[in-house]
């Protein structure tokens, strides 16, 4: 199986690698449990002076949030190394949309974050709908949302997963979101920020300061993560603990650079 660098030893990538994304859920922790041996990985990148960056599209709660939880697993973790879809949509939106009057879809913590960032969600004639992970999402929302969109409000969604993966299945994520507006607009969103999309590259490649060329994403999803470095990019490292398994990705037609059973391997 001759797939790109998929021979390459851990020695090699860590050369070409300056900073290294981590996906959350299924390649950090699975539900509230740390998966075995992650801890160590990072500790081990971070020996070797590398930047650890905990990437997630799960815009549904905040940086403080996502602070608490990894640190109370173990992991050391500052604000600065989460960065989340409703991240990358607020940095976007300040540098693209800054005189925009949005509604936005998102449960309170976000939308206290978004409004940290000097974007409140607008009322009185919105011209633009920001679509997250709103897991307080509620009918009446939900036909706001619909009637701005089908009126020509721009759409702009953080990410397009369809689900969420959970201890005990999945619930629908922003994805399904969108093709329920869509049964009803007949639109889809006009621009989406996060995995696999470019915005979120070019917002983390600013953040870091590290080029994309010298940055690694591990992550456990083929369709986002995996996506995201191949077209971006990126160095990309599958990690089979969480969603995708060999055959998933034999059947993808997707080649990454490297493919790890956990984070725990990465061993330099
Ligand atoms: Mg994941």
């Amino acid at each position: 199986m001759a797939r790109g660098w998929y021979n390459k030893t851990d020695m090699d990538l860590n050369k070409q690698i300056d900073c290294f994304l981590l996906d959350l859920d299924g390649t950090v922790y699975l539900g509230s449990k740390l998966i075995d041996g992650v801890k160590e990985g990072i500790e081990r990148m971070r020996n070797k002076n590398k930047r650890v960056i905990f990437l997630t599209n799960n815009s549904s709660t905040t940086k403080a949030h996502y602070v608490k939880k990894i640190s109370s697993l173990g992991i050391p973790v500052t604000m600065d190394d989460i960065y989340t879809s409703a991240n990358a949509t607020a940095d976007w939106i300040k540098e693209n949309r800054k005189d925009c009057k949005p509604y936005i879809v998102a449960t309170p913590e976000t939308e206290k974050e978004f409004e940290e960032n000097g974007i409140s969600s607008c009322n009185e004639n919105p011209d633009t709908v920001i679509l997250t992970f709103d897991k307080t999402l509620d009918y009446s929302k939900l036909v706001r949302c619909c009637d701005l969109i089908a009126r020509g409000a721009e759409y702009i969604a953080t990410h397009p997963d369809m689900v969420c993966p959970m201890e005990n299945g999945s619930i629908p994520d922003v994805g399904s979101f969108i093709n329920l507006i869509e049964g009803t607009t007949h639109r889809r969103p006009d621009v989406i920020c996060g995995k696999p999309y470019k915005i979120m590259a070019d917002c983390i490649s600013k953040k870091t300061g590290v080029p994309l060329g010298r940055t690694a994403m591990i992550g456990d999803r083929l369709s986002t993560d995996m996506k995201f470095a191949i077209d971006n990019g990126l160095v990309s490292v599958l990690t089979l603990s969480g969603e995708a398994n060999m055959t998933e990705y034999e059947k993808s037609g997707l080649t990454v650079n490297k493919i790890i059973n956990s984070v725990a391997e990465w061993d330099v």
